[in-house]
């Protein structure tokens, strides 16, 4: 027997619904077409009396339970505006299609469904994009198609994979935007991998199956290519015994619209055959492996309440999960069974494909419902794993799901509290940008029985800043120039993270020239180059400059401001002995009191104020020592003889050739008194 045959998820809900509308619905309940191909249960269904229509219009009234496949909007629309009542049984797959094509379609994005353009699903999916969705089939018809913009891939969900790669790669190659929206169903697929499988083991393939439906006659026709002789049956009474003479080994698979019941008819069929079990060719061993292999598709059935189990997420809906565990049936989890915390969107928990494990809250019965929690699966692994985490001190990873009073709410199997103190290593203004992230943990207090558990991210981070310290200062090397983060300000400087490790940059080594705070220069978060001045290793002290990777204004000086010149400067600071003047920020130079002016000038705030621009005569550099020595008395002095020049240079010759000293001394005189 395939491991994977029989209903799928989506046709037993069908049968659910269409069942449960029989028993709770007054007055007449239709069906439009059959509610899934499969003739037998399609008559238990009408003996329950669940009515076949083809057409809205041969009805008034009633129920009409929307089978699997799905229908396009404007029947929806058409059954409501006849008062009919609807119990829509799409299956969540085919329901994806549906919705995909549809945005697609709103977005302007020319629709292709890779399928059976006459198949019901189909036709629905095309009716969600108001008719505008192209088919192909294969890629033979995909070549044929043409489109003027972008285009996007559904798929009938039962189509094989193969042949929508196969469409895919046609449509890519005209050159086309081409967005893929794999909506094949899993539970498709398993099923004609398993049929495949077997079919090439065995020496006679039986498939049970409707005629009509297409996903039993795609896997007949898959086992037939296989080369293995091939039946396809609707029940067990159409089986021939001569198909089984000489036989060594047969294989059974049955399609997704095909109930337990007749499967498990065939099977009995099959091993009642006289030819097979009594067949000389065939010895007991080979009896055995068909009977070991009927047993154990009864044994993957069994899943019993309380086990933990692991499977593979076959589909995400909206709110419910559906798991692969390997039993008849696919599992269901429902949203609130998915976390310990609050989910804000399935898929932020599991994704298709994913290998989870789930603890079983139901077992199937018969009605085939099987019940999952992620939740409770995980909690069980967590407690064992956060006891043994808090022994041994390992970190825990964990999920942050919430931000609540005092701190926030970590997913590590188990809700786990990280109060707001411990987030960091320093305080954190908004906890909220953790959210969604996946951070280490410390486990710190742990009571089962309480369901308590209490986090520490800060531990785990002080840990990690210890060892980044060590390294660090074991590699680092003076002079070295490092990038590094500001992280805070003080009055005497700043602490920067050169990697890890936090160093003080000295207001001091902050610039070239005087500043009176800090943030003068740096803010918290400036991403800064630095030297590395001095390095404590005992202490873990370091020191850092970053006036030394600036350029030094005093390896220019000398060009800049050369002997004899004069420039103007700002006094900046007044001492006894004279006033220092400001170049240009990082160069001052010394005014001596003695060339303030050319006058005894007694203390130098008779001649200047801190803040006035003055000129400046340059009387010597020394970049070495950074000295630059100055004077204002040389600027008045050299004024006054440029004024003295001019004088005699342009002074009219009156009365008399002589011109006195005197004169021309009490000239300069009036002239500085009218100034
Ligand atoms: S085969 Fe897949 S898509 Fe189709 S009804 Fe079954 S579960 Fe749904």
């Amino acid at each position: 027997m395939a491991l994977k045959a029989g209903f799928c998820f989506g046709v037993k809900r069908a049968i659910d619904m269409a069942r449960a509308t029989l028993d709770s619905k007054e007055g007449p309940i239709y069906s439009l077409g059959p509610l899934i191909h499969n003739p037998q249960v399609v008559s238990c269904l009408a003996r329950m009396g669940l009515k076949e229509i083809n057409d809205l219009g041969e009805i008034k009234e009633g129920t009409l339970v929307i089978r699997s496949h799905g229908v396009g909007p404007d029947l929806l629309e058409t059954a409501r505006e006849k008062g009919l009542e609807i119990v829509d049984a799409t299956c969540p797959n085919v329901r994806r299609a549906q919705d995909l094509a549809r945005e697609l379609s709103r977005e302007n994005i020319q629709v292709v469904v890779v399928g059976d353009k006459e198949h019901p699903e189909v036709q629905g999916i095309i009716g969600w994009t108001c008719g505008k969705a192209m088919v192909a089939e294969n890629p033979e018809e995909a070549a044929e198609l043409t489109a003027a913009g972008p285009i996007g891939v559904v798929a009938q969900t039962t189509q094989p994979q193969e042949n929508f790669d196969a469409v895919v790669d046609i449509l890519r190659k005209t050159g086309a935007e081409v967005r893929v929206c794999n909506t094949i169903c899993n539970a498709t697929a398993e099923r004609q991998k398993a049929a495949l499988d077997l079919a090439r083991q065995v020496d006679v393939m039986v498939v049970v199956g409707g005629k009509n439906s297409a996903n039993t006659r795609k896997l007949a026709s898959l086992c037939h290519a296989s080369g293995t002789r091939t039946y396809h049956i609707e029940e067990a009474g159409q089986m021939d015994p001569a198909w089984f003479r000489g036989v060594k080994v047969a294989g059974l698979t049955a399609g997704a619209s095909t109930p337990d019941w007749i499967i498990e008819e065939v099977m009995r069929r099959m091993s009642e055959f006289e030819e097979i079990n009594s067949s000389e060719e065939v010895n007991n061993e080979e009896v055995n492996n068909i009977e070991e292999g009927m047993k154990d598709a009864v044994e993957v059935k069994a899943v019993r309440h309380g086990e933990i189990v692991t499977g593979t997420v076959v589909h995400v809906g909206l709110d419910e999960v559906m798991v692969d565990v390997g039993a008849k049936s696919e599992g269901i989890i429902p949203a609130r069974e998915l976390s310990c915390c609050e989910v804000t969107s399935i898929q932020d928990v599991v994704k298709v494909g994913d290998e989870i494990e789930v603890y079983v809250l139901k077992a199937e019965d018969n009605e085939g419902k099987l019940i999952l929690s992620k939740e409770k699966a995980d909690a069980e692994k967590a407690w064992v794993k956060l006891e043994e985490a808090l022994n041994t001190q390992e970190p825990v990873q964990g999920t942050v799901r919430e931000v609540v009073k005092g701190g926030l709410l970590v997913d590590v199997g188990v809700r786990a509290f990280l109060p707001a103190s411990l987030v960091d290593r320093g305080y954190v203004e908004d906890l909220s940008k953790y959210l969604g992230q996946v951070i280490s943990t410390r486990v710190i207090e742990l009571n089962r029985g309480r369901k308590k558990v209490i986090l520490s991210r800060k531990a785990v981070l002080e840990e990690e800043y210890a060892r980044l310290r060590e390294e660090l200062l074991a590699n680092l090397q003076e002079n070295q120039v490092v990038k590094g983060i500001v992280r805070r300000l003080t009055q005497f400087g700043a602490f920067v993270d050169i990697g890890g490790v936090d160093g003080l940059l000295h207001i001091s080594e902050m610039s070239w020239h005087r500043i009176n705070h800090p943030s003068e220069v740096v803010n918290v978060g400036d991403e800064i180059e630095v030297m590395v001045l001095k390095i404590d290793r005992e202490n873990e002290k370091i020191s850092l400059g970053l006036k030394q990777v600036l350029p030094n204004p005093w390896d220019t000086v000398a060009e800049k401001y050369p002997v004899g010149s004069i420039v103007q400067a700002k006094v900046v600071r007044l001492a006894p002995f004279g006033a220092f003047v400001q170049l240009e920020p990082g160069v001052e130079g010394l005014v001596h009191i003695s060339h303030l002016a050319e006058r005894h000038v007694a203390k130098p705030d008779e001649v200047v104020t801190e803040g006035e621009e003055v000129n400046v005569k340059v009387l010597s550099v020394d970049p070495a020592e950074k000295r630059i020595r100055l004077s204002i008395r040389e600027v008045a002095r050299e004024k006054q003889t440029r004024e003295f020049q001019d004088y005699s240079h342009n002074k009219p010759q009156e009365n008399s050739d002589v011109v006195t000293i005197g004169d021309m001394v009490g000239d300069l005189f009036d002239k500085k008194d009218n100034d």
